[in-house]
């Protein structure tokens, strides 16, 4: 069979191919027959085909020549061969390609070959309006990942948000837990973060409660350390007042002991050198060794007084006491030194003073040592005054002076052992610092406390009370 090339029909004026085809019998070609076959129909087909505003699509036959164009149907017979579509058509290709065309434009073409016809049926389109879609949908995808992404961002804001809420939340309660404030912090989802949350709440109840039992302990412990340390501090003070009163003793032993000690020996030295001794001399020896050894057997006796005030086992009798009784023996006991010093000593002592309740021996220990201090601590041709006064319920007594008197600062350490306010007043008068320590420890196993009104140079008043005796 045989298929011509394009052409114009010369009757009807329209293209067609010619078609011939032997008639054979018994392999005999008999004749042939032709036929006029008017492509116009399939022109109208190709025409009919939209391929958009700058789309072409063109037939070219096996030379690359135009045998038909939608838009130029009526030129044939166009070489155009420079195309690269037809030049792959001509050599019976088929495919699709980005190229320039005849006519200089960049294009999106196709190209088939019909073997049938041996034509190439070939499509183009300007490249921006083939890609003009794409473009679009480029664009819409552009635009729709945008918005994707924006959403995936916002999604990511919201659930990064619920996340690090309550795990800020949790920071800062770990935070101010460290700081002891803490308050249980809401759980607002029953997911991990909000079981976590509930957990870490427990877990810091908890912790406070061990932190607050903790600061208990340590409170006490430190009250404790306080109090330990308060009780160090005094033992320290009470061990420095040892300390001193060692030194004082000391100082006590050395001169109250060894002076009547080497007198009584300088006395029996001398009475034991001398054969024939003047018996006046001898008499004043022998008193003068009484005198130091009575001097050594009293402050002995205060020493050992004192020890057994102070460890609470000095025995008291507690009777009834007529106290002008006692006050008269006891200015009997000084009545000779206050003349030697040219003291006047008198009583004031009402007649009729009710009795009290008192341990005699020791209340005549207690006037002694302050009728004593009163004649040692006043001027010659001074005055010393024993005094009581009735009151409701005791007897106030008094032992006053016009003596040397005692400076405010040491008024309230006279009472303590071994202390003298004036320490030459020792090696001029005498004295052991112990008769007020005594004096005070008896008048507070009696109830009552000594007290002094002193003003240097002028004079002092000791005084206290004792309970009047009632009968039962
Ligand atoms: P002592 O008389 O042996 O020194 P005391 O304990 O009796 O010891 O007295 C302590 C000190 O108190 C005395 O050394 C003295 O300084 C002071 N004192 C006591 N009584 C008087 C007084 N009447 N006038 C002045 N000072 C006194």
């Amino acid at each position: 069979m045989f298929i011509s090339d394009v052409s114009l029909s010369s009757i009807t004026g329209l293209p067609e191919v010619i078609i011939t085809n032997p008639i054979k019998k018994n392999d005999t070609i008999t004749g042939i027959m032709g036929a006029r076959v008017s492509i116009e129909n399939l022109y109208m087909l190709i025409e009919g085909i939209d391929i958009g505003k700058s789309g072409e699509i063109f037939l070219v036959n096996n030379k690359g020549e135009l045998i038909f164009h939608k838009d130029r149907a009526k030129i044939l017979h166009e070489n155009i061969n420079n195309n690269f579509a037809v030049k792959e058509v001509i050599y019976e290709k088929r495919g699709v390609g980005d190229y320039i065309n005849y006519k200089g434009e960049h294009v999106l073409g196709s190209y088939y070959w019909l073997p049938l016809y041996r034509w190439g049926l070939i499509a183009e389109e300007n490249k921006d309006e083939a890609y003009a879609d794409v473009m679009i949908l480029g664009r819409q995808t552009a635009f729709i990942s945008l918005f994707a992404i924006f959403c995936v961002v916002l999604l990511a804001i919201v659930i990064s948000k619920r996340l690090t809420e309550p795990i800020e939340s949790l920071k800062n309660g770990a935070h101010s837990l460290v700081k002891g404030q803490f308050k249980p912090i809401s759980v607002s989802s029953k997911n991990e973060i909000g079981e976590l949350t509930e957990i870490f709440n427990q877990t810091a109840e908890e912790l406070l409660e061990i932190r607050k039992k903790l600061e208990t302990k340590i409170e006490l412990a430190n009250k404790d350390l306080e109090e330990k340390n308060k009780e160090l501090i005094r033992a320290n003070e009470e061990l420095k007042k040892l300390d001193n009163l060692k030194s004082d003793f000391l100082s006590l032993v050395s001169h109250e002991l060894k002076t009547p000690l080497s007198a009584i020996r300088t006395s029996a030295e001398f009475l034991d050198s001398e054969d024939t001794m003047d018996p006046d001399v001898e008499t004043e020896m022998l008193n003068n060794v009484i005198m130091n050894v009575d001097r050594l057997t009293r402050l002995i006796n205060d020493i050992l007084d004192l020890s057994k005030i102070e460890a609470g086992k000095m025995e008291f009798h507690f009777e009834l006491v007529i106290f002008q009784e006692i006050a008269k023996v006891s200015i009997e006991n000084i009545r000779y030194l206050a003349l030697k010093n040219n003291i006047a000593i008198s009583l004031d002592i009402p007649e009729k003073l009710s009795p009290v309740l008192a341990d005699r021996e020791k209340l005549i220990i207690v006037l002694n040592n302050l009728l004593s201090n009163a004649l040692k601590f006043t001027y010659n041709g001074g005055r010393v005054l024993l005094s009581a006064k009735e009151e409701k319920d005791n007897i106030e007594i008094k032992v006053e002076d016009t003596g040397i008197g005692i400076d405010k600062d040491k008024v309230a350490k006279i009472f303590d052992k071994f202390y003298q306010a004036d320490s030459t007043s020792r090696r001029k008068i005498g004295g052991s610092g112990l008769g007020l320590s005594i004096s005070s420890g008896i008048i507070r196993a009696h109830g009552s406390e000594i007290c002094v009104e002193s003003e240097p140079r002028k004079g002092s008043i000791f005084y206290f009370r004792l309970k009047k005796f009632e009968k039962k």
